[in-house]
């Protein structure tokens, strides 16, 4: 194949010799490159301007395309420019923002709205939470599996690019993502476990390691594996948001631009005062909250039978409500949880109290996506 001799790192290795003109640093550090794709022998880089520096990028533009020129396999190299426009920012929204901050201007999907790939995706739908650990993607996959169960077509996308957790989660470890022709067209083959569909980096890298990848291209990543992918036809496709409320994760949103959002937290004070920040972060670029899952509400002791709230009590029920988006329930903290999840056989896909709950949130989260739909 033409295109295995194309090497991308080396790529961005030439190109992170240039210099930008304005934030005096390589391009690539900079944030400029916003895609980069190579066929037929051609490499084609987008570099992201604001449209009056047109000019003073012109002869960085020419660096660009002499440097890819010189990489093994490359006949020629394009490189356009394009508007740049400024990723809304979370910094100091102030504590009460009624309308939008000055920054935020109406956010385009990169690709037109509604396309995903070749296939037919109903709704997209972000999970996402402001710190790790707090069992997003625990729930994510769960979550998924249940509606799964439900007689949903199902598919979740792992965009957590620096700790990939799905093919943990799905039994699907070691696993190497195949290419796929879908009408001519190539493509990646999803994997499939307990009826759901998979994608994560973690399946096109060569070891389990955390991806170290720069910014631009992280995002670049993420939307090829979204619109890359052959899914099919899908009622639902999760997208497992990397943690966190910065400009990434609201640049990745609005590349997404999924239907609604889900957000994670445990009953935690600080967990919750980041769940704020997420609803604020969705709120920003238009995107619906669906609602909150509690995750950790509830340990209960296996010997004595007693019920510790570890994390605090009914706080992340009480504060959905009081940000006025729906609670779609509450998981406890459990070992066979953890276990299920370590062992890849997600807990929702058996029967038992737990897999109950996954049930419930799962009848939650598609009245909230109706709600949504009929408003
Ligand atoms: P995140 O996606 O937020 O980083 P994970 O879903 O990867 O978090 O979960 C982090 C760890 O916590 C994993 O080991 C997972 O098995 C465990 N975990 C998550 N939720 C629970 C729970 N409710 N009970 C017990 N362990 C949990």
């Amino acid at each position: 194949m033409a295109d295995a001799v194309f090497n991308e790192s080396q790529a961005l290795e030439r190109l992170a010799s240039i210099i930008d003109p304005i934030k005096e640093q390589d391009i690539i550090s900079a944030g400029r490159l916003a895609d980069i794709a190579f066929k037929d022998g051609v490499a084609r880089a987008v570099l992201k301007i604001d449209p009056k520096d047109a000019e003073l990028f012109a002869p960085i533009r020419q660096a660009c395309e002499a440097a890819l020129e010189k990489l093994k396999g490359v006949d020629k190299a394009q490189v356009i420019l394009t508007a740049h426009e400024a990723a809304p920012t979370l910094k100091n929204p102030g504590p009460k923002t009624t309308g939008r901050p000055n920054t935020v201007r109406p956010h385009k999907a990169s690709r037109p709205e509604g396309y995903q790939g070749d296939s037919q995706v109903k709704y997209v739908i972000a999970t996402s939470s402001a710190k790790g650990g707090v069992g997003k993607s625990t729930i994510a996959v769960n979550l998924a599996v249940a509606l799964a169960k439900r007689g949903k077509t199902v598919g979740v996308l792992d965009a957590d690019i620096h700790g990939p957790s799905l093919p943990i989660l799905l039994g699907l470890s070691g696993k190497r993502a195949r290419s796929t022709e879908t009408k001519g067209r190539p493509m990646i083959a999803p994997f499939e476990a307990h009826n759901v569909r998979a994608m994560s980096i973690g399946f096109l890298t060569k070891d389990d390691g955390p991806v170290v990848w720069r910014g631009p291209l992280v995002q670049g990543a993420i939307s090829r594996m979204l619109w890359d992918v052959d899914w099919g036809a899908l009622d639902y496709l999760f997208i497992d948001m990397p943690p966190g409320t910065g400009d990434p994760q609201l640049g990745l949103a609005q590349d997404i631009k999924p239907a609604g959002a889900i957000i994670i937290s445990t009953p935690q004070d600080l967990a919750l005062a980041d769940a704020r920040k997420g609803v604020q972060m969705f709120k920003m670029v238009d995107i619906k909250v669906l609602g909150v899952v509690e995750n950790m509400g509830v340990f209960t002791c296996h010997n004595c039978g007693h019920d510790h709230h570890i994390f605090g009590q009914d706080g992340a029920r009480q504060e959905a409500k009081n940000m006025g988006v729906s609670f779609l329930g509450s998981t406890p903290l459990d070992i066979a949880l953890r276990e299920s999840s370590d062992e890849g056989v997600p807990i929702a896909a058996g029967d038992g109290p737990i897999a109950n709950i996954f049930q419930d949130i799962a009848s939650a989260f598609e009245q909230s996506l109706q709600k949504l739909i009929d408003a």
